[in-house]
């Protein structure tokens, strides 16, 4: 999810909020004598949704993301600002050790983006033109872009109705002689069925480059996602658990590889060659999407706290999970085969609204925000989004490919998913920084929830 961040004096404002209510309420519990602050419990108006006239579930509001806490890593910051060693140098190499360390590859390259992650790995394994790239169509839209930029034509595959991820059991139908690589996505931070995928891969002979700009920390079996294709990719935008502003990074164990990449986001220079030397003359192909050192310092301050917090975003995950997975209408997401850990990115349930009455997927997120868990209905169907259309239009493409190759409808035809169609009128997204809080808090979303489905005719009619 991309958000943009809060403006400063918001976070300030909501802050203040915040704490004048805890005073407030406590000193009104203090005089009742009465120690919990659940409004609902004092009779039955109170027990409205808000949209009916009711108070809400949850007036506190919810941490902000993102968030910065320790003084000794500003202090690194400071030391990059005052040093005058801005471009890269040893503090992104640091970082690159780090992220290569947390995720269990030989190298790390970090670049300016995760986008950029992608374009640059696809180039470096040669996916170009006259190729064909198997993605799923519930993504952002970096991924089927990062294929485009390279020349090559995105597949939509279509994705398991109950994990949301590309479904292992529809890309042999996809693949045609042209077909060149697999694109998996860890989309929402629910790892895709790697095991299925490489299994695929293998028998088919395709390169794999993961998309897991949601997937930090995220395992399989124990071994963390990005580490099973050719090459992983990630996000450190600022939306991201490892928010940085702008950021990505690329890992794998293939050397050579990992060098051309290098080469690649610096102008063609042969890998090991010192930033800012103009002599060394280029050996290949390369543009400039280098990692600055003051990304890198953030980076090493916010991987402290990413390991901690991936625990409890799955531990509140489960729980809430468990809450409200028996809701009638309400289908909370199912990890794929040998997941060990999620990074819940965000937390995804599908929305039937015959079991709410008729109440639209729209006024279900309007209720519940009302109630203060603020909700999306998430991605749109991408792969009908005019894009692919104005790339087949461009000169590259037409040079690229014949007319029937870049015949749009036919190709429209080829990547429908019906299951994705659907997922996308049926997705709630509740926003990972509500997981970082505990039990009570999951608490409050599922009985927003159960209020609204209890009062779901009412609602429907308002
Ligand atoms: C965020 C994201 C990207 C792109 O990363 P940026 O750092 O924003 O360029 C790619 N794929 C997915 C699934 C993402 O969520």
């Amino acid at each position: 999810m991309k958000t943009e961040p809060k403006a400063s004096a918001e976070n300030l404002q909501n802050k203040m909020r915040r704490r004048t209510f805890i005073k407030s309420s406590a000193t009104a519990m203090l005089g009742a004598g009465i120690m919990q602050h659940n409004f609902n419990v004092f009779g039955a108006e109170e027990n409205m949704p808000v949209l009916l006239g009711g108070k809400p579930v949850r007036t506190k509001g919810w941490g902000h993301w993102p968030h910065w806490v320790a003084e000794e890593d500003e202090q690194n910051i400071l030391k990059v600002l005052r040093s005058g060693v801005w471009s890269r140098a040893g503090v992104v190499s640091s970082f690159e050790k780090a992220w290569a360390g947390a995720i269990g590859t030989r190298r790390c390259l970090a670049v300016v983006n995760g986008t950029n992650a992608l374009v640059i790995s696809l180039a470096q394994l040669d996916v170009g033109a006259g190729d064909e790239v198997i993605l799923p169509p519930y993504t952002f839209i970096a991924t089927p872009q990062s294929v485009l930029m390279n020349g090559a034509i995105p597949v939509f595959c279509d994705i398991d109705p109950r994990t949301y991820q590309l479904d292992p059991k529809k890309i042999e139908s996809k693949i045609t002689p042209k077909t060149r690589a697999i694109l998996p996505v860890h989309i929402l931070g629910l790892p895709a069925d790697m095991t299925a995928i490489m299994a695929i891969a293998k028998k088919h002979n395709l390169l794999v480059v993961e998309d897991a700009c949601q997937g930090w920390l995220a395992e399989i079996g124990g071994k963390k996602v990005g580490t099973f294709g050719n090459a992983g990719c990630f996000s450190f935008q600022n939306s991201k658990h490892l928010p940085i502003g702008e950021g990505g990074a690329i890992v794998s164990d293939d050397e050579a590889f990992m060098d051309r990449c290098y080469s690649y986001h610096n102008f063609g220079s042969a890998y090991g060659t010192a930033i800012g030397a103009v002599g060394g003359g280029s050996i290949m192909l390369g543009t400039k999407l280098r990692y600055t050192e003051y990304q890198a310092a953030m980076g090493l301050a916010m991987l402290k706290t990413l390991e901690a917090e991936t625990v409890k975003r799955n531990t509140n995950a489960e729980y809430l999970r468990s809450r409200i997975k028996d809701i009638p209408g309400i289908s909370p997401y199912v990890l794929s085969p040998g997941v060990t850990r999620a990074a819940f990115h965000l937390f995804p349930f599908r929305y039937r609204e015959d079991a709410f009455h008729g109440l639209s997927r729209s006024k279900f997120t309007k209720a519940l925000s009302a109630e203060g868990i603020g909700c999306s209905g998430g991605y749109g169907q991408l792969n009908k989004q005019p894009f692919v259309k104005a790339a087949f239009q461009t000169k590259n493409f037409k040079r690229m490919y014949t007319s029937a190759e870049l015949d749009y409808d036919a190709w429209l035809e080829r990547t429908c998913c019906p299951e994705n169609d659907k997922l996308c009128t049926e997705m709630i997204w509740i926003s990972q920084e509500k997981f970082l809080t505990e039990k009570e808090d999951m608490d409050d979303i599922a009985n927003a929830i159960e209020k609204i489905h209890k009062h779901s005719q009412k609602l429907a009619q308002a």
